[in-house]
């Protein structure tokens, strides 16, 4: 408003300026042409009085000039320069100035001052000197200052109604946005909107405001969503952090437990094998004792005694021998768990597999048993454990046989840093329900019809487990069975490496 106002005076004031002086430059021109004019009509009417010498007519003549009340002064002069007539303006002191030859019209001394020659019959008669004050001049220039004053104060009282008026069409819908955008933005609440007053560009100003209000809501429900979504991922990930540390506590606290009972587990299996080998070697000397008696008392009661008592005595016989093969099966799995002090040994499973081969003979030759055996590593241990190794599964192979002849074939390859060695046969097979149940010592699945243990696949995984592999058997009822065993290949010895080379 301030503005409208000061521009308003502004143009008012120049244009005042302008229009006084435009009329103060036109007036003086104006006043130029009537003196002149003034002047011929006073010097035509004098000619006569100079020409007869009547300075009274002459005075009259210029007394008629009182009527233009600016007129100072004006005297007539004869060409001698001798005044002639003159006039003065009551109650001013005014004196003529001096004539001159030319004719001519100037300002001086804040006064319009005419010179005219007065000329008779082509001949000059006298000089008319007439003096006009500026006062109109003046006059003029207040009358219209105080035009222009007025035309001011009441163009600005207008300017200030109109630009009032016109303030609050423009300044409302500002004022009414800038109040929304303040709710909004102490709030922070977006579904506020502004109200739409006018359908022009203030009012398409409220409408782009409102849509961008209506944007900032959707981005801002979006990021709250996100913003609650990743509150509750992170809660969860918390929660599931806690949780896995308790578990982790409660694992190693399990873990210590373990291995205490591991420990513990490992000291009372040590002792047991312990008395199992102490147990089976000095159980072996009585049991000799008894056997031996038992045949020494065949002997000395050869036809004393009845053939019941002979039935009994055969009876100890064969108790002793069947617990004489126990015992001796146990002392070997005592065996394999004990520590060596010597270092191992490279031991030729082909060397090995001849050496039960030879154990088996009365066996083989009975049975008509053919072995095939593929050429096999020589790896770091002791004889002593792969010898029953084999034995037990080449002895399974054909105690365990179908109607035909045994035939075993013996076949090795590598498989991820292991040995697998297979021990194969066309006997009467086992079922699946039984493949992992055969391994544990004393469990048999053909009773007493068979003779056995329950103890050679015992040994057998034992002694595989030892070396850090691992045996299973792939069989299906009346088909054969394949015993597989893996041995860590870095078992496998330098030499043999270089040989097979
Ligand atoms: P056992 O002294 O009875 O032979 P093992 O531990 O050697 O004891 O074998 C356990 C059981 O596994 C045997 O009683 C037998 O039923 C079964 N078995 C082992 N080897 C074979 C095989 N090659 N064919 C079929 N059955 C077998």
């Amino acid at each position: 408003m301030l503005t409208v106002m000061a521009t308003a005076a502004g143009a008012m004031i120049l244009a005042g300026i302008g229009i006084i002086f435009a009329d103060f430059v036109l007036f003086q021109g104006y006043l130029r042409n009537d003196l002149s004019a003034l002047s011929h009509i006073i010097a035509d009417n004098t000619t006569g009085a100079l020409s007869f010498d009547d300075p009274t007519s002459a005075n009259e003549t210029l007394a008629s000039l009182q009527v233009r009340v600016h007129v100072v002064t004006a005297c007539v002069y004869q060409p001698d320069g001798a005044l002639f007539a003159k006039y003065t303006r009551t109650g001013a002191a005014a004196i003529c100035p001096a004539p001159r030859s030319a004719e001519d019209i100037r300002f001086e001394d804040g006064a319009l001052t005419v010179f005219r020659p007065i000329i008779h019959l082509g001949e000059r008669v006298g000089t008319l000197v007439l003096v006009y004050d500026l006062g109109e001049i003046y006059e003029r220039v207040q009358l219209y200052g105080a035009t222009v004053a007025a035309v001011f104060v009441f163009a600005i009282l207008a300017a200030f109604l109109l630009s009032s008026r016109l303030r609050s069409l423009i300044a409302t819908p500002i004022v009414e946005l800038a109040g929304v955008t303040a709710r909004v933005s102490a709030s922070r609440d977006y579904s506020v909107r502004a109200q739409r007053l006018s359908g022009d560009e203030l009012g398409l100003l409220v409408d782009a405001f409102n849509e961008m209000l209506s944007s900032i809501q959707t981005r801002d429900r979006e990021l709250r969503q996100a913003l609650l979504a990743r509150e509750q991922a992170l809660s969860d990930a918390r929660k599931a952090h806690d949780s896995l540390e308790a578990t982790l506590e409660s694992v190693a606290q399990l873990n210590a437990e373990l291995r205490t009972s591991n420990e513990s587990l490992a000291r009372s299996n040590e002792d047991l094998e312990r008395f199992a080998f102490i147990a089976s070697h000095d159980l072996q000397e009585p049991l000799r004792m008894i056997t031996v008696y038992s045949q020494l008392l065949v002997l000395r009661c050869s036809g004393v005694i009845d053939k019941q008592t002979s039935m009994f005595v055969e009876n100890i016989e064969n108790g002793t021998r069947r617990m004489r093969e126990l015992l001796a099966d146990l002392l070997a799995f005592a065996e394999i768990g004990a520590r060596f002090d010597q270092p191992a040994q490279p031991v030729d499973l082909n060397r090995v597999v001849e050496q039960a081969r030879e154990n088996l003979s009365v066996a083989i030759a009975e049975s008509g048993a053919a072995i095939e055996a593929a050429r096999l590593p020589v790896i770091l241990g002791f004889e002593s454990h792969f010898v029953p190794l084999f034995q037990n599964l080449i002895g399974n192979a054909i105690k365990y046989r179908s109607d035909q002849p045994p035939r075993i074939d013996i076949a090795t390859g590598h498989v991820e840093g292991y040995i697998q060695i297979c021990v194969a046969d066309n006997g009467m097979g086992i079922a699946p329900e039984y493949h992992s149940k055969i391994f544990v010592a004393f469990k048999r699945l053909h009773g007493q019809k068979i003779p056995g243990t329950g103890i050679g696949l015992a040994i057998c995984q034992r002694v595989v487990e030892r070396y850090g592999g691992r045996i299973w058997v792939e069989s299906e009822l009346g088909q054969g069975s394949n015993f597989i065993f893996t041995l860590p290949a870095g078992l496998i010895a330098a030499q043999a490496s270089k040989k097979d080379n």
